[in-house]
C-alpha cells in the first residue's frame, strides 16, 4: 500500500494520490487514464475520480500497480478493484491485472478455453496473488503457460506449481536454467494446436516469441506494441536488449501473419482490422529500418 508521507507533491489534492516509489510502468495510466497521468518519470494523479465507475477504475489500477504505489485517503473496499481481474478484453481473452514488479509491470494474459478445446492458456506471469489465484482457478485454471521472454516470467514457477501447467518458451532465454517444460528451439513458427502458434521473434531478446491465437489476437511481449503518441505500431528501440537488427528482420516476417489484436507485455494494447493491422505493422517496419 502506497505512504502518504511518500504522496508525490505534483497530484491533485484529494483522496487518491501515487506516491513516489511509482516505476513509471503505465498500468494506472492504461486502466484508469481518466484519474492518472504521466509526469515525467512518474505517474500522478492528474483529476480525483468522481463517478463510482470512475472509482471502481482507479482501484481497478491500485490492484494492478506491481509496486503498491497508489494510495487513498479515504478508505475504499479493495474488492472493487480486485474482483475486476482478470478482465475481460474480447471474446474469452482476458487481462490479469496484478501485474508483477519483477517483470517492471508486465501486462499478462489469459485465454479460457475448453479442457477439450486445448485448456486456459495463461500468457506470461502475473503477480501469484492468492485473490487473482483462486479466480483462476474458477475459471478453470492454467493448462498451458506461455511466456514470450525472459524479462516477464515473474512468480512462474509458483503458477506451475499451483496449477502443473506446461510452461512453454525458448530456448534461447534460458528455458531450461528455469526448468521449462517445453522448450521451443530454433527460429521456425511452431503449432502449439490447432489455434495456437508460437513465433519466435529475436530482438528485443535472443529467444522471444510471440503467441498467435485463432489468427486473431497476437501476444506480443516487448516486441510490438500500441503507441498512443504516434498512433502505430511501434517497437521499443531504447530497450532492445540483443539485436535491433533482429528485431527488424522478425517484424518483417510477421507481415506473413494475420491479426487483429496487439496484446504485449508493455505498451499499448490496440485493436483493428487486419488489412489495417498490416498497414500499420508495415509502417512500423520501414521507421525500424530507418533508425
Ligand atoms: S501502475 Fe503503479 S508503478 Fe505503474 S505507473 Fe501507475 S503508479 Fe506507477
Amino acid at each position: 500500500m502506497a505512504n502518504v508521507a511518500l504522496r508525490l507533491p505534483e497530484n491533485v489534492p484529494g483522496d487518491f494520490f501515487v506516491d513516489s516509489t511509482c516505476i513509471d510502468c503505465d498500468a494506472c495510466r492504461q486502466i484508469a487514464p481518466e484519474t492518472f497521468a504521466e509526469d515525467t518519470d512518474y505517474s500522478i494523479v492528474h483529476r480525483q475520480p468522481q463517478t463510482d465507475e470512475e472509482i471502481r477504475r482507479a482501484m481497478m489500477a491500485l490492484v494492478a500497480c506491481p509496486t503498491g504505489s497508489i494510495g487513498t485517503v479515504a478508505h475504499h473496499d479493495a474488492h472493487l478493484g480486485i474482483d475486476a481481474f482478470p478482465e475481460l478484453i474480447a471474446e474469452n481473452v482476458y487481462y490479469c491485472g496484478f501485474n508483477a514488479e519483477s517483470s517492471f509491470g508486465a501486462w499478462s494474459y489469459l485465454i479460457v478455453r475448453p479442457e477439450n478445446k486445448g485448456g486456459n492458456v495463461l500468457i506470461d506471469s502475473p503477480r501469484f496473488a492468492t485473490q487473482l489465484v483462486k479466480k483462476i482457478d474458477a475459471m478453470g485454471g492454467v493448462r498451458t503457460m506461455f511466456l514470450t521472454h525472459k524479462d516477464d516470467v515473474a512468480d512462474h514457477q509458483r503458477f506451475a506449481d499451483r496449477f502443473k501447467c506446461e510452461r512453454i518458451m525458448h530456448a534461447d532465454d534460458g528455458a531450461q536454467r528455469l526448468g521449462i517444460e517445453r522448450v521451443i528451439r530454433g527460429g521456425d513458427p511452431v503449432e502449439l494446436d490447432q489455434d495456437l502458434i508460437a513465433i519466435p521473434v529475436p530482438g528485443h531478446t535472443r529467444g522471444h516469441m510471440l503467441l498467435l491465437y485463432r489468427n486473431k489476437f497476437l501476444f506480443t511481449g516487448d516486441h510490438l506494441a500500441w503507441s498512443p503518441n504516434r498512433q502505430t505500431l511501434i517497437a521499443f528501440r531504447n530497450a532492445c536488449w540483443y539485436s535491433w537488427t533482429e528485431q527488424t528482420k522478425s517484424m518483417r516476417r510477421l507481415l506473413g501473419y494475420e491479426f487483429e489484436w496487439v496484446l504485449p507485455g508493455h505498451g499499448r494494447i490496440h485493436h483493428d482490422t487486419r488489412r489495417k493491422m498490416k498497414a500499420h505493422l508495415q509502417r512500423c517496419i520501414e521507421w525500424m529500418e530507418r533508425v
